[in-house]
């Protein structure tokens, strides 16, 4: 009778230790399916996510938030020059540096598409948000990573554009974004590594 509730109880222990050992590997494979494998920042998917929510919280609490679109200069030519794993290596130190300006959890930095990144900024002010795109634009350039066949100085720079608003709920997040996205075209074709803020 002892020895089939001793067998019992080590049954129900074993079982309990896979339970939890499957909940950790569920949350690891969850972490893992948001983070970016190269640089290991936040992907598009969880930047889709949280943004909405960080959206939605603002337009119930009449929150600023400011969205600012980076996009490396002159990438393609600097892949040509010294190859892909160069390339590489410039994008990690690119979104580490854009990651040292995240004030926690209130901001979210993702990379948004091939040397394209994202910073969102949540209860920020217009000048403060246009002053927080230059000390972006100026710690990339200041990683002072080599780029010699760029036409705008020595070495690796990013064009920026900033879309700010207190939203309201007929706002459009959609619209908010094309506007960042549009602000740093603005920024490219008026001369690249500079900082653009939407109307
Ligand atoms: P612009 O200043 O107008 O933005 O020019 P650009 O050359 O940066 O823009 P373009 O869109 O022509 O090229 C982007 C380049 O980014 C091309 C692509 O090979 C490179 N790229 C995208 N993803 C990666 C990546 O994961 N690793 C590397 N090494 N390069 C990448
Ligand atoms: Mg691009
Ligand atoms: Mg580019």
């Amino acid at each position: 009778m002892i020895q089939i509730n001793e067998d019992l109880l080590k049954e129900i222990a074993s079982r309990e230790q896979i339970q939890l050992d499957l909940e950790a590997a569920n949350q690891q494979l969850a972490a893992i399916s948001s983070l970016d494998a190269l640089t290991g920042i936040p992907n598009r998917r969880r930047l889709d996510e949280v943004l909405r929510d960080k959206w939605d919280k603002a337009v119930i609490g009449h929150i600023p938030v400011a969205i600012i679109m980076i996009d490396i200069d002159l990438f393609k030519l600097y892949n040509d020059s010294y190859g892909h794993l160069e390339g590489d290596y410039c994008l990690r130190q690119v979104a580490r540096v854009i990651n040292e300006f995240r004030r926690g959890e209130q901001d979210l930095v993702a990379r948004y598409g091939g040397e394209e990144f994202v910073f969102v900024a949540v209860d920020i002010d217009k000048n403060d948000a246009l002053r927080l795109a230059d000390k972006i634009r100026s710690g990339i350039e200041s990683l002072c990573l080599q780029h010699s066949r760029s036409f705008i100085g020595p070495y690796l720079t990013a064009s920026l554009g900033i879309s700010w608003q207190i939203p309201q709920s007929i706002d459009s997040l959609t619209e908010c974004i094309n506007r960042a996205d549009r602000a740093m075209y603005q920024a490219k074709n008026e001369g690249r590594n500079r900082v653009i803020m939407a109307e």
